[in-house]
């Protein structure tokens, strides 16, 4: 029995289903991303029942808490050069998407334990910015922390992004932090114990125009000056680093050897472990409905599994946060936008770096399980939080690569998904205490490099709030910088 087979395109057994199950990742969508069944060619149509049947039958769900993950396009695998076929009306938003609601959660999931009456610190966002911050504050000694999700774990932006980690920015701040993060993502899985899957292979940055190559030119020598080894290439010297790609129109571009990918889910998984064994509370499936405030101080958080009074309360609800921080009379200026992603059937390794075509956000790596993983961004998204697919992106996105790499035309797309960057008018995220409010602290608005950044913000975060120590962090990207006026925009953005 141990060893019978659930899903034979990822090679998961029913062992591993239980395994997960003891890891507390019981409901169908964590396990799927934990054991990878149905992520395969199949699409979970030969394992679904199966898995859900186990579940069942395991008592790790209630019968009405067994409910299907997520259905993702295409039905079939299908080829890139097909796909590309697909008209597209660049004059005209997108409309519509797969799957068309933003997911609802079955209250069926929703945990019967009850929360604590209080706790110091209520991180409200399981995604990584909150994980990774009560996982530094335990590491500095505070472990009296609850973290509230309304979802499972990786529901948000940061279980649906493309991994990839870069040092090359356009500000000094960012460049720090990234390279900071991508030094602590090498001790990940020494200290956590779990693998990240990091992969060095750099990120070549391509420049379609003279204003684009020039940008990437004054980055090289921003990032020398922080120890980051940039250097300009030529298309020539670009196409050795991936033979096979055209450069097609484009006349620079930057490459960093030691930017790199990361497989993010069990980033996630091992900052909420890591939460779990040192006592801070990981609460998935608990929503925060809103707040009770007195003398200027948020003194409750609401959820629909009852109230926590606290001392400090996290906003690190991503694209949420700006609908979270309103049921506290708080306006963000972040703005949810949709991006879409998709992964392709595993090839063999030929593909070192990510590539980024910066003027179009066109991007595509290889990651380690040999699948190409690529997104770009639509100039013609509205704002609003839609997490559906469409066939526009997939038609887009397969001309742009296949007009710089045009052999994998033949490839096949096996999985598309969508998520939300949070999307602050400067491109940098909102930290630090909230004007009046100032027991409510700010962590969101990191539009599409979140993941990357946040180990390094965590850390800073955790040891700021730990001592009470200045840091100019939490000045320079507090929200009162959109009032005053004092904003550096950061345009190194893809996707
Ligand atoms: C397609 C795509 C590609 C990307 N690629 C990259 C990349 O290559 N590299 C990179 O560094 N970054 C990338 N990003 C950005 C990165 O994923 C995000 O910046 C990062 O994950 C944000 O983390 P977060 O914790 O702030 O938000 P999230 O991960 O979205 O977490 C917020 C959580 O808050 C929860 N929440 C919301 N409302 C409530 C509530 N009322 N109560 C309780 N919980 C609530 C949500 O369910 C969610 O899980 C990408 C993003 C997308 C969408």
């Amino acid at each position: 029995m141990s060893k019978s087979l659930i899903c034979s395109c990822e090679d998961v057994t029913a062992d591993d289903v239980r395994h997960a199950v003891s890891r507390g990742y019981c409901d169908v969508e964590s396990v799927k991303r934990y054991t990878g069944f149905g992520t395969g060619i199949c699409q979970g149509k030969s394992c679904l029942s199966a898995v859900a049947a186990l579940l069942e039958k395991e008592k790790a769900l209630a019968p009405d808490a067994v409910v299907p993950f997520t259905p993702r396009p295409p039905l079939y695998p299908t080829e890139l050069r097909l796909l590309a076929t697909a008209p597209v009306d660049e004059s005209v938003p997108p409309v519509g998407g797969v799957p068309q609601e933003v997911e609802v959660f079955a209250s069926a999931l929703r945990p019967t334990e009850p929360l604590p009456a209080k706790a110091k610190v209520v991180i409200i966002g399981g995604g990584i910015m909150g994980l990774a911050l009560a996982y530094n504050l335990a590491r500095a000694g505070e472990t009296d922390v609850v973290v509230l999700e309304r979802g499972y774990l990786c529901a948000g932006a940061s279980g649906r992004n493309g991994g990839g980690v870069r040092m090359q920015w356009g500000t000094p701040a960012l460049v720090e932090l990234a390279k900071r993060s991508i030094d602590l993502m090498k001790g990940f899985a020494r200290e956590l114990g779990i693998n990240v899957w990091l992969r060095q292979g750099g990120y070549l940055f391509m420049a379609r125009t003279e204003a684009v190559a020039r940008k990437l030119e004054r980055n090289v020598t921003l990032h020398n000056r922080f120890g980051v080894p940039t250097r300009l290439v030529t298309p020539d010297a670009a196409r050795d680093i991936v033979p096979g790609l055209t450069m097609k129109n484009c006349v620079a571009a930057s490459f960093n050897p030691e930017d790199g990918v990361i497989f993010p889910w069990p980033f996630l998984w091992g900052y909420a472990q890591g939460c779990r064994k040192k006592g801070v509370r990981v609460e998935t499936y608990t929503d925060v409905k809103g707040f009770e405030v007195s003398g200027g101080q948020i003194r409750k958080v609401k959820t629909d599994r009852g109230d926590i009074a606290c001392d400090t309360v996290v906003l690190a609800a991503g694209a949420w946060s700006p609908e979270v921080a309103k049921l506290v009379g708080v306006q963000l200026p972040n703005e949810p936008h949709r991006h879409e992603i998709l992964s392709t059937e595993p090839l063999k390794p030929f593909l070192g770096p990510l590539v980024s075509v910066l003027d179009s956000g066109l991007y595509f790596s290889q990651s380690m399980r040999g699948e190409i993983v690529g997104g770009m961004g639509d100039p013609k998204e509205p704002a609003g939080l839609n997490m559906g697919s469409t066939l526009r992106f997939v038609s887009r996105f397969a001309q742009a690569l296949m007009e710089q790499l045009p052999q994998v035309g033949h490839v096949k797309v096996l999985r598309q998904w969508a998520g939300c960057y949070d999307v602050t008018p400067d491109n940098n995220p909102i930290l630090g205490r909230t004007p009046g409010l100032d027991n409510l602290l700010q962590m969101s608005g990191f539009v599409g490099h979140g993941f990357m950044m946040a180990p390094a913000v965590a850390e800073r975060m955790a040891q700021w709030m730990a001592t009470g120590e200045s840091d100019e962090l939490f000045t320079r990207f507090n929200l009162r910088r959109f009032s005053e006026g004092s904003i550096e925009r950061e345009d190194m953005i893809i996707g």
